[in-house]
């Protein structure tokens, strides 16, 4: 099974359409389902009216996916557990400090940058001092859960991927290399989850074979196979596609110019103009 699986968070524009053709092509190459998942745990910004617009968007594409959708905001307690699992083997500690407390001190100290480009977490007692970290800890104020991620590593062999091609064919192992992201968030103060371990849950529950995604997330994958192997889950094979880009050289997005799917479509396009549309895009060489 293949998974499309967005953020209610904004309208599907040409970018995400690409995603869903890459999708389409390997599920057709292997012979398998592709379904539909709804990445709506932040309960902040999603919004049911997004969620019917992508639904409605893919319908006019004319994608064929297996019902029914998972929609993640109705597992948490799936994402709890799995959370739970690793605080029992104390790979998980709380962090108290906010993220503007965490970019405040990274730009004192010139920590060094995970592959999103967020400081890597220093410890709340760099970033807060020794008494301030203890008093929130003791007062046992809301915080986020993180992965220790040099203890999580040290337990498992060194971990790699399968990376495909967008036909399916094997093309490389990739080492994980996820000490470049240090101990990441598992579970956020205001979300009892975080889109890594959301994502390696409902890719195990969901029987996922083969992840297509952009390749934006190809250094994330390092992450998933540490949390993979400390929960016993499959590895999936991957494909990561190519982004397009926008005019300005980065990640295609509504704030460089993204037309929505529904703009292009009451500009006159059809579905199969979009996508052919999406392909010569994506073609495009961009300088790296
Ligand atoms: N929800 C993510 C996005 O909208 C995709 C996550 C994934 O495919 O792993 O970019």
């Amino acid at each position: 099974m293949l998974r499309f699986a967005p953020s209610p968070n904004g309208l599907l524009h040409i970018g995400h359409a690409y995603s869903v053709i890459a999708n389409e092509r390997m599920a057709d190459a292997v012979g398998r389902a592709l379904t539909v998942r709804i990445e709506d745990i932040d309960q902040t910004r999603a919004r049911p009216h997004f969620e019917a617009a992508i639904l409605a968007d893919l319908d006019w594409l004319g994608v064929d996916w297996k019902r029914p959708l998972r929609r993640q905001s109705e597992h948490f307690a799936a994402y709890e557990a799995a959370l739970d699992a690793l605080r029992a083997r104390d790979l998980v500690y709380p962090s108290f400090a906010s993220r503007r407390e965490i970019a405040e001190s990274a730009r004192i100290t010139g920590a060094p940058r995970d592959p999103d480009g967020a400081p890597i977490f220093a410890g709340d007692a760099d970033i807060l001092g020794e008494r301030e970290a203890a008093r929130r800890r003791r007062e046992d104020e809301p915080g986020a859960w993180r992965l220790d991620m040099a203890r999580a590593i040290a337990g498992l062999p060194p971990l790699d991927w399968t990376e495909l091609d967008g036909t399916g064919k094997s093309v490389m192992r990739v080492a994980a290399d996820p000490l470049a992201w240090g101990d990441v968030v598992l579970a956020r103060k205001d979300v009892p989850t975080s889109y890594h371990l959301s994502v390696v849950v409902d890719d195990a529950v969901q029987g996922i074979s083969h992840v297509v995604r952009g390749e934006d997330l190809m250094p994330s994958t390092a992450v998933h196979r540490v949390l993979q192997g400390l929960l016993g889950l499959p590895a999936p094979l991957y494909h990561h596609h190519r982004l397009i880009m926008g005019p300005d050289g980065r990640k295609l997005s509504k704030s460089n110019g993204a037309e929505g799917l529904s703009a292009l479509r009451e500009a006159g396009l059809g579905p199969a103009d979009v996508r052919a549309r999406a392909v010569d895009l994506a073609a495009v060489e961009t300088e790296a």
